[in-house]
């Protein structure tokens, strides 16, 4: 659909949505505005979280039912996305670009794109650079991303993005495509999530008498294009079949010189049955991991959040949230807009007592940190805590060493890289001592209880 389809169709739908919702409900749809429209799929902005918690919470089937009348597609479903600019900036992006570039054959390519990413489900205007706050734990990552949305395919391809969910890594990941919308506007972007190229993959590859024709479109729709981004690859897990197409994909674009970006929950080594092909595909470029961020990147994270949305708060709020919320940033997130919605309601300011008082939070413990690893292992090997980051390579310091390394990572599950720097070594070397531990631990008891009573003085377990 183009821009005008889509303003018909929504405001067909908002229409019979005024009818059959109930008149409490009509102050949250009007100000709904449609952000994309794709296989069944409607996905709407506001600017009110409460708005958008209360259509989710109590008129979710209602709006379904609608919008399965309307479309008559039986698999219609919705996404709304609280942003309160979104609505607003989306209109004016569009407006910008269309101004931006002149010539009428780049226009109409850019335009493909910004309304693919936009409609392509959970697309998020917010997934930019821009927004994308950097700290220890992610400037690695950042850093690579940046080189490959101005340099497409030139040094990092392709590039495996790797880490826990909430992390970052669809930001990171659609941030390069809108980068590329923006400032490369001939090339072509595709953002698809593992889940709907397997299903793609599957209809068209079906048994029927236009299973060629099928096939050959299916080919065409992700191979003639500069940039692929796939997000979460390890739902690839268990298909054979589709393993062996996104091979044939992976190198229909690597060998004409195109960039491809992959997004995992985990390395290729831990995706059960991949592929040996896919697998030593996947390591030819990059793989960089995103970890947690530390707390003062935390806060930094929900400041701005706070800041964008123009919203008043008191900052020690916010590290209050940020303290207590650390395992991953969509978490992060979500208890600041839930402190944010009861603040709209009563009409609060975001204060410390009102964050207290929702979330409830035990008090955090402390993070355990290098230095304090290193210490506690130092001591137990009775070594010096500057053997352990020296290249000295007697028997107990080298144990003690890995020993360090090992415990670092298990238990601030901060990544190699940042590791490595700690320790002054190359990252492959913190990889290669963190293996070697655990795999020695299951059978080396001296190793396994020098572990446990280090964890003991640690005062983990
Ligand atoms: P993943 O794909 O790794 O599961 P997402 O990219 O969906 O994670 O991120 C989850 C949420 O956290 C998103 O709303 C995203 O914008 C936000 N987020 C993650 N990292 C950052 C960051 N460094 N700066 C700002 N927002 C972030
Ligand atoms: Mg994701």
């Amino acid at each position: 659909m183009d821009t005008m389809e889509l303003n018909q169709f929504w405001e067909q739908l908002k229409a019979e949505l005024i009818q059959a919702l109930p008149e409490n409900a009509h102050p949250w749809i009007h100000p709904l505005e449609i952000s994309g429209y794709d296989k069944g799929v409607l996905t709407v902005v506001t600017g009110q979280i409460m708005g958008r918690d209360l259509l989710r919470r109590n008129h979710y089937k209602q709006i379904i039912d609608v919008l399965k009348k309307v479309t008559q597609n039986p698999n219609s479903d919705l996404i709304i996305i609280y942003d309160a600019n979104a609505a607003k900036s989306l209109k004016k992006e569009s407006e910008k670009l269309q101004k931006k570039i002149a010539n009428a054959a780049m226009k109409e390519q850019a335009m493909e794109n910004l309304s693919y990413m936009q409609s392509a489900a959970n697309l998020n205007l917010k997934y930019k650079f821009e927004n994308f706050v950097v700290g220890e734990n992610n400037k690695f990552a950042h850093a690579v991303a940046m080189s490959v949305a101005q340099k497409p395919a030139e040094k990092y391809n392709p590039l495996f993005i790797y880490g826990a969910s909430g992390l970052g890594k669809t930001h990171l990941m659609q941030a390069i495509g809108h980068y590329t919308i923006f400032n490369n506007p001939k090339l072509k972007v595709k953002y698809t999530k593992t889940e709907d190229y397997i299903n793609d993959f599957i209809s068209n590859s079906r048994n029927s008498k236009d299973q060629v024709e099928n096939m050959s479109k299916f080919n065409r729709k992700y191979t003639n294009i500069d940039i692929i981004l796939i997000d979460d690859i390890q739902f690839i897990e268990g298909k054979k079949k589709t393993m062996d197409q996104m091979q044939h994909t992976f190198d229909s674009l690597y060998n004409k010189g195109k960039q491809i970006v992959i997004t995992s929950d985990r390395l290729p080594k831990d995706i059960p049955n991949l592929t040996a092909a896919l697998d030593s595909r996947f390591a030819m470029g990059l793989m960089v991991e995103l970890i947690a961020p530390e707390e003062n990147n935390r806060f930094e994270i929900i400041k701005k959040l706070a800041q964008d949305n123009g919203l008043i708060f008191e900052e020690n709020a916010l590290r209050y949230i940020a303290k207590n919320f650390s395992k991953n940033v969509r978490e992060l997130e979500g208890a600041f807009n839930k402190v944010c919605a009861y603040a709209e309601i009563t009409e609060q300011s975001l204060s410390l007592k009102l964050a207290k008082e929702i979330l409830k939070c035990d008090e955090a413990e402390e993070e355990i940190s290098f230095d304090k690893i290193a210490e506690v292992t130092s001591k137990y090997y009775n070594v010096e805590i500057e053997d352990l980051k020296s290249t000295a390579r007697g028997q107990k310091i080298s144990t003690a060493r890995h020993m360090a390394i090992y415990l670092s990572r298990e238990i601030t599950e901060k990544s190699f890289v940042c590791i490595a720097e700690y320790y002054n070594k190359k990252h492959t070397t913190i990889m290669f001592a963190y293996e070697k531990i655990k795999k020695e631990l299951s059978t080396n008891k001296e190793l396994s209880s020098a572990t446990r009573e280090i964890k003991q003085a640690l005062k983990l377990i």
